[in-house]
């Protein structure tokens, strides 16, 4: 029990790096000192991280985001010290949670999965992957989340140019991807980091289980925008984060 604070802590600062990380890294493509997501001008650190968190020149406050990071990840880093991947240390869990919470936020934020962000997954993939499961099961893995999701992505592109012609409203419906893009080709990238992480056979599971959260998730919007009457023959809806939680799902809470 004595344990709880200092883990909860530790949880803590990890949630502030991430925010601070999906508050920078999409608009700047690098590390930077902490600046107004508004007027971009650059926040000292104690108003930035403690307090009052608002600009001073143009009064932004902090996304709503950051207090949700903040009391969600102590939370989840708390199950992962009671509840690790015993094929994996406490540490190297957390890295990945941190990584996973990264790629969710910046997603949804932006509709965007930064190739830095990418990179940064491989080198994770391929060194936690080999720890866990052998180099060559690891980079099978891989492989076959990248290629599977390359079909996908070829797929969603000619059923997007049919649905186009076939639609008057293709105007604005896809918002966020370029032009023909369902699925964006940093879905397929990410969908290889997975297939490091997961490696041969695991990935196979963690794909079934992204397509069925993915599946699922859009007949319910589907069904809401039906009922909202704002329904359009074609919705981008962002795959990051159903490719991360699979990952997260098979690795943390049913292995
Ligand atoms: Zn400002």
């Amino acid at each position: 029990m004595a344990w709880i604070i200092p883990i909860l802590l530790n949880g803590l600062l990890c949630g502030v790096l991430i925010n601070y990380l999906a508050d920078t890294l999409p608009d700047y493509r690098r590390l930077v000192a902490p600046c107004c997501r508004q007027c971009h001008t650059k926040l000292d650190l104690k108003n930035y991280f403690l307090w009052p968190r608002t600009c001073p020149q143009c009064g932004q406050h902090r996304k709503t985001r950051t207090f949700i990071v903040e009391l969600l990840f102590p939370l989840l880093t708390l199950y992962l010290w009671y509840y690790p991947n015993h094929r994996m240390s406490f540490i190297l869990g957390l890295i990945l949670w941190v990584y996973f919470f990264l790629v969710i936020i910046i997603d949804l934020e932006h509709r965007l999965i930064l190739h830095s962000v990418s990179i940064v997954g491989v080198i994770l993939g391929l060194g936690i992957g080999t720890w866990m499961h052998g180099f060559i099961s690891t980079i099978l893995g891989g492989v076959l989340g990248f290629l599977i999701m390359l079909v996908l992505y070829y797929f969603g592109i000619i059923l997007f140019k049919k649905i186009k012609k076939t639609s008057d409203e293709g105007e604005q419906v896809y918002n966020g991807h370029s032009e023909d893009e369902a699925l964006g080709f940093g879905d397929v990238n990410l969908s290889g980091v997975v297939g490091l992480l997961l490696g041969w056979p695991g990935i196979v599971a963690g794909i079934t289980v992204t397509i069925f959260m993915a599946g699922g998730f859009s007949a319910l919007y589907l069904i809401y925008m039906l009922f909202k009457r704002k329904y359009h023959a074609y919705m981008a809806i962002p795959y990051g984060p159903f490719i991360v939680m699979g990952a997260a799902i098979l690795l943390f809470f049913i292995n």
